[in-house]
């Protein structure tokens, strides 16, 4: 290259699709904290703070409560290679992309998996698990919680207990569901849960909260052989993250600065407050896409609120809309994924980009990309519907 590169100057985006979402300006400004050194008692006090924030996001009182350095990705495969051996059988529960993700991890770890199907956008009933445990017995079930590629929430109630009459851990995946619906790791007596950061933690991606029930631990060190990945080992790393603090790998300090102030500011608002305040804007969000006549790709009920997969309407191109939303209104959301591309649009409610301020302008937006398409849609309809649920609050 013999010219410079020119300075970074990326264009500013409503960011309102699957994650990353927009980042809040304090994790920002945290970010451009100068760097301690990972070994420096300042930095030792950042670390446990960020694991007892992380314990208060999760609800639960797992000693074994860390950030892997890696995306959400790298916290499902540390579940996955700590918990599995080579013939392992494990049960997962597939509805949708990030099911099918974690069958192919579990493989690549050597387990011998069943996979339990479900249709897209449904959810598992307790009964089919608990027929599928009787007959397998696996070691552990594997489940997502908040599957993003179809805005499907799996109800929780029941399925640790059910587990745990057969011998079974429970995995679980909360990646796009921690820090905007409830996460009861404790309640629901879950043994390996991983999450992510940049979605309703609002922080960029880089880390992967993870935490592992005391059974859990203890299956870990009745292990007969080694984790398969040497990185992602949480006996090693635990050693690093715990009482030791001995070096295993340095981590992105950077990024642990923006996480405990995503924390925080989950902390400050009360988890209470602001998963209300996810379905208090979902609420607005779907009258007004209900009002254009556009339905939510996952049955009803089980939608979540910080991940609205809607059909595409007859007579809207997916490209022309979405490449619309992004160059006119700097509004990105999400594609479809796998069996649902160019069939769904994903538009994300997560953390910080929850705001009526982007529930207005996200529907006035596309119901002119919509007209501008040539789609007969009652015009303003939709901006008056969200208006309506706005109004029925208090000021
Ligand atoms: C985003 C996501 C992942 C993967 O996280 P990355 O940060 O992209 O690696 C896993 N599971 C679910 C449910 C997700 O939404």
């Amino acid at each position: 290259m013999n010219q410079l590169a020119g300075e970074l100057n990326p264009s500013s985006r409503i960011l309102m699709g699957p994650g990353p979402s927009d980042v809040h300006p304090r994790v920002l400004r945290a970010m451009a904290t100068p760097l301690v050194g990972h070994l420096d008692p300042e930095f030792l006090t950042i670390m446990n703070e960020t694991q007892a924030l992380l314990r208060y996001v999760f609800q639960t009182q797992n000693s074994l409560t860390f950030p892997v350095s890696g995306t959400g990705s790298a916290g499902m495969e540390t579940c996955v290679v700590n918990l599995i051996e080579p013939g392992d059988r494990m049960v997962v529960c597939v509805n949708g992309v990030f099911g099918q993700r974690m069958v192919d991890v579990a493989q690549r770890a050597g387990a011998e998996v069943t996979v339990l199907e479900r249709p897209w956008g449904d959810v598992f009933p307790l009964d089919l698990i608990r027929d599928t445990l009787r007959k397998v017995r696996p070691k552990v079930l594997g489940i997502v919680h908040a599957e993003t590629s179809t805005g499907a929430c799996q109800p929780m109630d029941g399925l640790g207990e059910l587990c745990h009459e057969f011998d079974t851990l429970l995995l679980v995946d909360t990646v796009t569901s921690l820090g905007g619906i409830p996460v009861e790791v404790d309640r629901w007596q879950a043994d390996a849960v991983y999450s992510g950061t940049q979605k309703c933690l609002s922080a960029p991606p880089g880390l992967a909260p993870v935490t592992f029930s005391s059974r859990a631990v203890e299956t870990i060190q009745r292990r007969k052989t080694k984790v398969q990945s040497w990185y992602l080992d949480v006996t090693m790393v635990q050693r690093y993250w715990g009482q030791e603090r001995f070096y295993h790998h340095t981590a992105p300090i950077t990024m642990i600065y923006a996480l405990r102030e995503a924390l925080r500011l989950v902390q400050e608002e009360g988890l209470e407050r602001r998963f209300a305040r996810h379905r208090l804007h979902h609420q607005a969000l779907k009258a007004g896409l209900s009002a254009l006549g556009i339905r939510y790709a996952a049955v009803e009920g089980h939608q979540l609120p910080q991940l609205n997969a809607v059909w595409i309407p007859a007579g809207a191109d997916d490209l022309t809309t979405r490449r619309m939303l992004l160059e006119q209104f700097g509004i990105e959301i999400g594609g479809g994924l796998g069996d649902f591309k160019g069939k769904v649009w994903r538009i994300g409610l997560m953390g910080y980009s929850c705001r009526a301020n982007n529930v207005l302008l996200f529907l006035s937006a596309l119901e002119q990309c919509l007209l501008r398409q040539g789609l007969k849609i009652p015009e303003g309809a939709s901006i008056a519907a969200a208006n309506q649920v706005y109004c029925q609050q208090p000021a």
